[in-house]
């Protein structure tokens, strides 16, 4: 469908308060912005393919509009709020739980313009939303400080977008995830006909981490810096995966060390860590970033579980000489082990910390060759209390990777049967998610933010709907 000036009361109104490129309705442009990499679940891909036949490319978005400062925002979002438009809320689009599928048609907000000053003060950063996380970590790094946790997909991906969609990534092993102090204040612009900022400091922002953008759009994200340190990156060879793996909860507990991540892989994964592949011998790996300063001892403690590690290179923000371990790891591995099986999908899993081994041996010895298994450690009280372990607050955080036969249902009822809880990233539903027990937060900033339920509509089922 083409449209044309006058065909659609809400184009009007937009077109008469903002320049007429940050408004976007061709259909190729329109259905570019909608995706993510959602592809990378079967799920959720089968489900768009089929969304796709039946409500078009666009799946019933109007217009995608791009505003470039926060008065742009506020007035789409008054002209939204004032028709009771549906929208969808986009950052650079690299999330991949289906988090960008519009769910009601409207308008999709592409908020990666958000730009502008980044302050760097002592012990924090702040950035508007649309912020790029490299760009905020050179910043940091500039002060010789550094962003304590940062998604792999840091090169391209927003600070809005990761406080709103993400949840962990390099330096979780350490700092824990989202809700685990990183973020000091959060600056909401709540969808209403008379637009208002929310400014939300400590815990009040804890209802819009990962509850992918419907409390209301962030436009502003402060962050806690850590003291920069001299990273490197490191393989590490063992005989087996048990090996590895012990060796991975060893470091990882051993509040000595300092690590941005440090991964456990099975002897399967070394097919698809070829990059890697002057450094990876025939048995398991763990792939680290660990502080160069204390490799001897990390290489010491690898030693007592039948292991030795190699450098591979200093971790450098805009990639070294060889590629980097630092997109290998976490979100990242999806990429090489979809080159391995195509058709795995992935599973978060939390094996109870006090028997890690008791869960991941069971599941192997279940699963075997169509299932492999990925095992690091968060150190997240937040996400201790959350999962219902006690006693505890490093927890193992393993990506589990299995392929269509015997499929995720089948990984997800061993789960279940088996008692280890799990992140579930292919529904679309925040109840369904696996990490909030209790939405009663969420709902409750969301009625603030957007009290007319418009962002993300159905994906916190228990919204509250103002007419
Ligand atoms: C290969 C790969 C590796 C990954 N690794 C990690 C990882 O290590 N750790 C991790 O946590 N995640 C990871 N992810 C997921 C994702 O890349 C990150 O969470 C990233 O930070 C999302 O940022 P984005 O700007 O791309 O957001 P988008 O994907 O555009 O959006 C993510 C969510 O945030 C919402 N949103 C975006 N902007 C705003 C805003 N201004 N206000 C309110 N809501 C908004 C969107 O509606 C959506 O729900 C990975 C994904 C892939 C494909």
């Amino acid at each position: 469908m083409t449209l044309i000036a006058g065909a659609s009361p809400l184009l009007d109104r937009l077109r008469a308060v903002l320049p007429a490129d940050r408004i976007a309705t061709g259909s190729t442009e329109v259905a570019a912005l909608t995706r993510d990499q959602s592809w990378l679940s079967p799920a959720l891909a089968e489900a768009r393919k089929q969304r796709e036949a039946t409500e078009g490319a666009k799946l019933g978005v109007l217009a995608a509009v791009a505003p470039r400062s926060v008065e742009e925002l506020a007035a789409v979002v008054a002209i939204a709020a004032g028709e009771r438009t549906p929208i969808t809320l986009r950052g650079a689009g690299t999330s991949n739980f289906g988090l960008i599928d519009p769910s009601a048609g409207g308008l999709l907000l592409d908020l990666r313009r958000l730009t502008g000053e980044i302050t760097v003060g002592d012990g924090f950063i702040r950035a508007p939303g649309g912020t790029i996380l490299l760009d905020l970590e050179r910043a940091a790094r500039q002060h010789g400080a550094e962003v304590p946790i940062l998604t792999t997909t840091y090169a391209s991906a927003t600070v809005a977008g990761w406080v709103a969609g993400g949840h962990v990534g390099l330096g979780s092993s350490n700092h824990g995830a989202v809700w685990d102090g990183i973020v000091r204040q959060v600056r909401l612009l709540t969808v209403e006909e008379n637009p208002r900022i929310l400014t939300l400091t400590g815990a009040e922002a804890e209802p819009v981490f990962h509850t992918f953008g419907v409390t209301g759009i962030v436009i502003e994200v402060e962050l806690a810096t850590a003291p920069l340190r001299r990273w490197l990156e490191v393989v590490g060879n063992f005989p087996d995966f048990g090996r590895a793996s012990a060796f991975t909860t060893a470091i990882s507990r051993d509040p000595r060390f300092a690590h941005r991540v440090v991964a456990a892989q099975e002897e399967e994964a070394r097919n698809g860590l070829r990059a890697l592949a002057p450094a990876i011998g025939t048995g398991a790996s763990v792939l680290a970033i660990l502080d160069g300063d204390q490799f001897d001892a990390a290489d010491a403690l690898a030693g007592q579980h039948g292991g030795a590690l190699t450098p591979w290179q200093p971790w450098l923000l805009d990639g070294g000489e060889k590629p980097s371990i630092a997109t290998l790891v976490y979100g990242h591995r999806m990429y090489w082990v979809k080159r391995l099986y195509p058709d795995a999908s992935f599973l978060h899993i939390y094996p109870d910390p006090h028997v890690p081994d008791r869960d991941l041996t069971a599941l192997k010895r279940q699963f075997g060759h169509a299932l492999l298994i990925e095992n690091k450690y968060i150190r997240s009280p937040w996400m201790a209390r959350a999962l219902g372990f006690t006693g505890v607050e490093t927890l193992p955080a393993a990506v589990v990777a299995v392929r269509a036969q015997p499929g995720l249902a089948a990984l997800i009822e061993h789960c279940d049967r088996a008692g280890i809880p799990y992140q579930n990233p292919h529904t679309h539903r925040i109840e369904d998610n696996g990490l909030f027990g209790d939405v009663a937060a969420i709902v409750e900033l969301k009625a603030q933010g957007d009290p007319h339920d418009l962002i993300h509509r159905g994906r916190l089922a228990g919204a509250r709907r103002e007419p």
